[in-house]
């Protein structure tokens, strides 16, 4: 059985983690931390394994240094926060170390996107990223474009393309990338209607993150794709 923390328990995502964590048959929740149920980070590592974080981008850091520091692996949705000072700290640490893996979109269809978007930017002249998210959403542009727009640019040698961000009630989160060229465009489309989306991905990050080969992972594919 894997022990699971949960930071964030109480908000949309973290609920939803601890849902699927307790409906999993090789894992246990072990935890749960969040200022609404009164209960720190301090309190729910000494028995984990593996703490999944999905809070705020100005807290997220902090949590991922005191997992490294107690030696606990973390998997980390949260988004909108630098990725440079916990990439320091996870390769500075002495064995055994703790892995970090940080994703910025832990639905299958998400990463796909990512991937044919990346492709399709080589072959197409222009493109342009509109994400589209609830509107409780902290962070804009959303963690999954700017990653988008990144291994696009990766791919092509080009410029990342630019974002368009909308926030509006009713929503969960879609992302279109559409990308022209001489008398046609190309649009990829990914949309979420529901957090469960999510949680198969947690649920393989969980479950494979001790054996992950660098101290920190960004994105799901290491674990999806076998050549990456
Ligand atoms: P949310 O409903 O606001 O939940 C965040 C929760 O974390 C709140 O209950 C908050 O408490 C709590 N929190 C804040 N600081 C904390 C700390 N230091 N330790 C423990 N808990 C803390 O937000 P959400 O919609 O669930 O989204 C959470 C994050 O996940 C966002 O960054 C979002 O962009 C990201 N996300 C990622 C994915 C993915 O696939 N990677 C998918 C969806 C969302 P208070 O309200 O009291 O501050």
């Amino acid at each position: 059985m894997i022990a699971v923390a949960v930071a964030g328990a109480a908000g949309r995502m973290g609920q939803a983690v601890c849902a699927a964590v307790e409906g999993a048959e090789d894992m246990r929740l072990c935890g749960v931390a969040d200022p609404l149920l009164e209960k720190t980070l301090v309190d729910v590592l000494p028995h984990a394994d593996v703490l999944v974080d999905f809070t705020q981008p100005d807290t997220a850091l902090a949590n991922a240094l005191t997992c490294i520091g107690a030696g606990v692996h973390v998997v980390i949705g949260t988004t909108g926060f630098d990725l440079q000072a916990l990439g320091e700290a996870a390769h500075a640490q002495p064995q055994p170390r703790a892995n970090v893996l940080v994703a910025p979109n832990f639905a299958i269809g998400a990463v796909l996107m990512m991937r044919f978007a990346a492709e399709a930017f080589k072959h197409m002249q222009k493109a342009e990223i509109v994400e589209l998210h609830h509107d409780k959403k902290l962070d804009a542009p959303s963690g999954t474009a700017a990653r988008t727009a990144e291994l696009m640019a990766a791919a092509s040698g080009k410029p990342p393309p630019p974002i368009h961000s909308v926030r509006l009630p009713g929503l969960v989160a879609n992302q279109e990338v559409i990308l022209g060229d001489l008398a046609q465009t190309l649009t990829i489309r990914h949309d979420t209607v529901g957090r469960e989306s999510f949680m198969p991905g947690v649920l393989l990050a969980v479950r494979r993150i001790k054996e992950l080969s660098e101290p920190l992972t960004v994105g799901l594919e290491a674990l999806l794709f076998d050549e990456d």
